[in-house]
């Protein structure tokens, strides 16, 4: 089962405890964008076979969204942070990178 640490209050919690949110990280685009770039934004995901930073809300708990960062494979969660971020830290990154070798990086 997989075990997140949301970061706004600090509760280890559970997955049913919480909702899932989607890709992180996702560009938005406003009213002047493209249709490609809109259609991009609306359906286009990564679906990343190893680490993925993924949008998840502590839903029976605080109710706050946060961020984390694991391996699609193996659940293994390398880290949690706030959602008030554009990218990931670089501590989160280094940790990653030197968990995983072979990772090319946050993109
Ligand atoms: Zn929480």
């Amino acid at each position: 089962m997989l075990t997140l640490t949301c970061p706004c209050c600090g509760v280890t919690a559970e997955e049913t405890e919480l909702a899932p949110g989607g890709e992180a990280h996702l560009k938005r685009f406003g009213p002047g964008a493209s249709e490609a770039e809109f259609e991009a934004y609306m359906f286009a995901r990564a679906n990343t076979k190893g680490v993925v930073f993924e949008r998840w809300r502590h839903a029976y708990g605080c109710g706050k969204w946060f961020l984390a960062a694991r391996s699609s494979v193996t659940l293994e969660v390398f880290g949690t942070y706030p959602a008030q971020t554009s990218a990931p830290p670089a501590d989160l990154i280094a940790a990653i990178k030197a968990r995983v070798p072979g990772w090319e990086g946050y993109p």
